[in-house]
């Protein structure tokens, strides 16, 4: 830990001195609206100042994409692969600095943050492969013509994303679309910019074109709205909450943007008596307990059958007391503070209402003494489906555990939400596992497993949690325009 920190000190000794600042057009930028602070999670101390953009800064942002888009959309692909691969080398290289500052931004556990930063490395060495296909077409012909199919890049596009994990994530749409031929204007989330300075920095230094990639930094009302609104920006990829997807969308309607929408979960983990049940065990634990819980795609949801709750559940709270709170940077830590005060208040405020809706709390259920946002892994049970904690998103290490009896009931319980994002099925019946992920309303599902990602597959989420997918060349279908071409023969 004391190495870590001091590891830390090192990398954040320049913002403090300057502040995170926009980044438009290969130029470090003061906001237009001043400055604000961002806090750590961990002890509430300001970590720096960070650039407080208004629409005047997304404007000029929105205009160096629009500058740096024909070079980038002409570039040969292998040229544009090569560049990738270069911020996927430099991402590895600074995958410490960029952990152990989202740690401190975050207030996630290193052990969790060391591998995101690894995947964002992942995330453009993959679509950097995939650069010198995007363009690829069709060729269809009929009686009377040759008819060809391309695909263009559609033009400068919006990021705007969440605070959970936002390096990895912001790679994970920035990397396709800059593979696209696209140019991004990114708007990171307000309580953790830290990363996304990182990268920018890391891009341009491995030598991605100045206006290629624009960072600006806000809050989602003013600057994140502006982007939506940019006539410029031809289309927003957002991560976020389902309320603010549905705002974005309203936004977005007077420019016609195309969106692509990664929104919320209430995730159901489906545990039948004929499962692996260590097995099923670790998943369920790993699935809401790492990151945090503060994981779009965590099952918050245990949907276990009655013939083994009961040993299920006693083993999982003997487990669940066992989980180790911490300092992020220790590398024992498994759950570190919540994100933000605001969000602690959210996430205890389910204690009482977890009680006053008749659920036991089986274990956790109280913050921790101190300055960090630090609350206890809980588990909510005896609970149903239509209580409060069935049904929203918590998004903290909360689980509640709700009983069932048949295939039939735990299927109505499982889609019996405003969400559809991933599910989770445990059984070693084969033709069950058939029946239920074809009725399961989730965008994905793992059988026996927890939620492993391969990035060819599609990501996103049905219902609430979204429109549209990413992954393999899905994420050049959101970022590329079909073009057909007809030739008379
Ligand atoms: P949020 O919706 O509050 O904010 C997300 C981003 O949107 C931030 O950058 C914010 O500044 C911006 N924003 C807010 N209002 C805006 C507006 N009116 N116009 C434009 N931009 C606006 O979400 P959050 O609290 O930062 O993140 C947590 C949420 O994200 C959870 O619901 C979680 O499930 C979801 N999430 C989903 C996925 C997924 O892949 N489906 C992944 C991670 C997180």
């Amino acid at each position: 830990l004391d190495q870590n920190l001091a590891n830390l000190d090192g990398y954040l000794r320049r913002f403090r001195d300057t502040g995170i600042l926009n980044r438009i057009a290969g130029q470090d930028q003061p906001g237009a609206g001043g400055s604000f602070a961002t806090i750590s999670p961990v002890d509430r101390s300001e970590i720096c100042r960070v650039a407080h953009g208004t629409a005047d800064d997304v404007d000029a942002a929105a205009q160096a994409a629009t500058a740096a888009f024909p070079e980038w959309r002409d570039m040969p692909a292998t040229d544009r692969r090569r560049i990738l691969m270069r911020i996927a080398d430099a991402i590895e290289d600074r995958a410490e600095e960029i952990a152990l500052c989202e740690c401190w931004d975050t207030g996630q556990a290193l052990r969790f943050m060391s591998k995101a930063a690894l995947r964002g490395a992942e995330n453009f060495r993959y679509f950097a492969e995939m650069a010198p296909r995007a363009r690829d077409g069709q060729n269809l012909p009929s009686p009377t013509l040759m008819n060809v199919t391309t695909r263009v890049p559609i033009g400068p596009v919006g990021v705007i994303t969440p605070w959970n994990t936002p390096f990895m994530l912001s790679t994970w749409k920035i990397a396709p679309a800059l593979a696209a031929g696209c140019t991004v204007v990114h708007k990171p989330a307000e309580a953790s910019p830290l990363t996304a300075r990182l990268l920018v920095e890391i891009a341009e230094e491995a030598g991605l074109p100045p206006g290629v990639l624009n960072t600006v930094n806000g809050f989602g009302e003013e600057a994140g709205r502006a982007l939506t609104e940019h006539p410029l920006i031809r289309a927003i990829a957002f991560v976020g909450e389902s309320r603010t997807g549905s705002i974005i969308m309203k936004q977005g309607a007077d420019t016609l943007k195309r969106l692509h929408l990664e929104l919320g979960g209430k995730n159901p983990v489906i545990v039948f008596d004929d499962a692996d049940l260590d097995r099923a065990l670790d998943a369920v634990i790993f699935m809401i307990y790492s990151i945090n819980g503060e994981r779009c795609t965590s099952s918050s949801r245990l949907l276990v059958q009655d013939t083994i709750r009961e040993t299920f559940e006693s083993r999982l709270i003997e487990r669940v007391n066992r989980i180790r709170v911490g300092h992020p940077l220790d590398p024992a830590t498994e759950i570190g503070p919540l994100i933000s005060e605001e969000h602690f208040a959210k996430v205890t405020s389910y204690f009482d209402i977890a009680r006053q809706d008749g659920a036991t709390i089986a274990a956790g259920g109280t913050a921790l003494d101190g300055d960090g946002f630090f609350v206890r892994p809980t588990l909510f049970t005896n609970a149903t489906n239509d209580m409060r904690i069935a049904r929203e998103e918590i998004f903290g290490p909360v689980l509640t555990s709700i009983p069932f009896s048949t295939e039939e009931e735990a299927l109505a319980i499982a889609n019996d939400t405003p969400y559809g994002l991933t599910a989770y099925v445990w059984t070693n019946d084969l033709t069950r596992a058939l029946r239920v992920t074809d009725r399961l309303e989730a965008g994905m599902i793992w059988v026996n497993s927890e939620n492993v990602r391969h990035l060819p597959t599609p990501f996103g989420g049905v219902k609430a949690s979204g429109i549209g997918r990413d992954g393999g060349d899905w994420s050049f279908e959101f970022y590329m325009e079909q073009k057909h071409v007809g030739f008379a023969t």
